[in-house]
């Protein structure tokens, strides 16, 4: 029997790559649900070409548009991300592709949790907001959670050939972003042309400045602790320019385990939506002697204060790494719009974490609240100069 399919953000880099997975096994996989926010011709051809059972359109002022597209060819249209959370948890649906942007991708992540449905996780903004919900959740409703993140592929990978026998640490290979070699005078007058040009991964605006911030780092060593139950200080942050070793990890005796290829997230999505089984895919295979060596440094916190205020954020717990997320989200959206400056990024992330009221347990409700607040708080700053 084919799996059925929902992605959440289909029109996204993450969405387009597993309808690329998708096109080529259509004898495995059968693609019930596509949402979208904005992209509606996009989702309209994607709707077409892969035969969707239904699509939502988040944004309701596209509604009518899309609805005219596809009515004829009897795909249901509907909107608001409502609709996203419904849809989900239907019967017709056994893997939910999580690739939202953000902390919007939480509501139908948890639909989907709560449903039982196999979660691949692209969206880690998820598990920094609200880590300790959706894990609890997943154990009760028995939703598997499998990493698309590349780096989390590959320590699920590596935790494979384990065996059962616990890890020692993780490896977190980082590539470090576009600004890797240059001193914080340079760094701090960075624009947002320059901070989207990232040397070797091709994606989002939004996921591509968070690596530029080494946020994006940050938030992967908050994913790895509620993914695999590591604590942090377990947790290496390693710089890796060449983005070949995905991550590494490193048991009792000292043996590490890598998981290694070109970087490329069709291959994380395969093995997600394809788990346990590997699939053929067109990617470019490794040549080591063409790639003739690897390096290798520690990160650089000064310079990329972001890693390092995520490292406070998980260490304090509770609501922080939600308010830490949501602020950088209204800092990310201000710098993509020339409003504030690249450490203006850290500067109000760090003035939100130390404001906020701290839950230490917090519930779903607590999460959406920390993030409202967090997200006021944070253009609150942005509005008035105050970082
Ligand atoms: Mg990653």
């Amino acid at each position: 029997m084919k799996r059925r399919i929902a992605i959440l953000g289909s029109t996204g880099s993450i969405g387009r790559q597993t309808l690329d997975v998708v096109r080529q096994h259509p004898d495995l996989f059968q693609i019930e649900l596509l949402t979208a926010n904005n992209s509606t011709e996009l989702l309209i051809s994607q709707a077409r070409e892969f035969d969707a059972n239904s699509v939502v359109i988040c944004n309701e002022s596209h509604y009518r548009e899309v609805a005219d597209a596809l009515h004829p060819d009897g795909i249901k249209v509907f909107t608001g991300i409502q609709s996203a959370c419904d849809l989900v948890a239907g019967d017709n649906i056994d893997i939910v592709v999580a690739s939202m942007v953000g902390f919007s991708g939480l509501a139908p992540t948890v639909a989907a949790v709560k449903a039982g449905k196999v979660i691949a996780l692209a969206n880690k903004e998820t598990l920094v907001a609200a880590g300790s919900v959706v894990m609890d959740l997943a154990e009760k409703h028995h939703a598997p959670i499998l990493p698309v993140d590349s780096e989390h592929s590959a320590i699920f990978q590596c935790l494979l050939a384990a065996q059962g026998n616990a890890l020692s640490r993780i490896h977190l290979t980082a590539s470090g972003g576009p600004f890797r070699t240059w001193d914080r005078t340079r760094i701090e007058k960075a624009t947002k042309d320059m901070a989207l040009k990232h040397p070797n991964w091709n994606m989002g605006a939004k996921i591509t400045i968070d690596s530029a911030t080494m946020m994006n780092k940050g938030f992967e060593v908050i994913e790895a602790k509620w993914l695999f139950d590591v604590e942090p200080d377990r947790i290496h942050v390693v710089v890796h320019p060449e983005s070949i070793i995905h991550s590494m990890v490193e048991f009792e005796d000292g043996a590490v385990i890598a998981q290694l290829g070109h970087p490329d997230m069709r291959e994380p999505i395969q093995f997600a939506i394809g788990f346990p089984e590997r699939l053929p895919l067109n990617n470019r295979k490794l040549d080591f002697a063409e790639l003739g060596s690897l390096s290798f440094a520690e990160p650089d916190m000064d310079r990329f204060p972001c890693l390092a205020l995520a490292f406070e954020a998980i260490r304090r717990g509770g609501n922080i790494p939600c308010v830490l997320n949501a602020a950088n989200e209204a800092a990310v959206a201000a710098y993509l719009k020339d409003r504030i400056g690249f450490y203006d990024i850290a500067h109000i992330a760090e003035k939100c974490m130390a404001g906020a009221d701290f839950v230490a347990n917090p519930s779903l409700d607590d999460i959406f609240a920390s993030n409202d607040w967090a997200l006021a708080r944070a253009n609150e700053l942005i509005d008035k100069w105050l970082y």
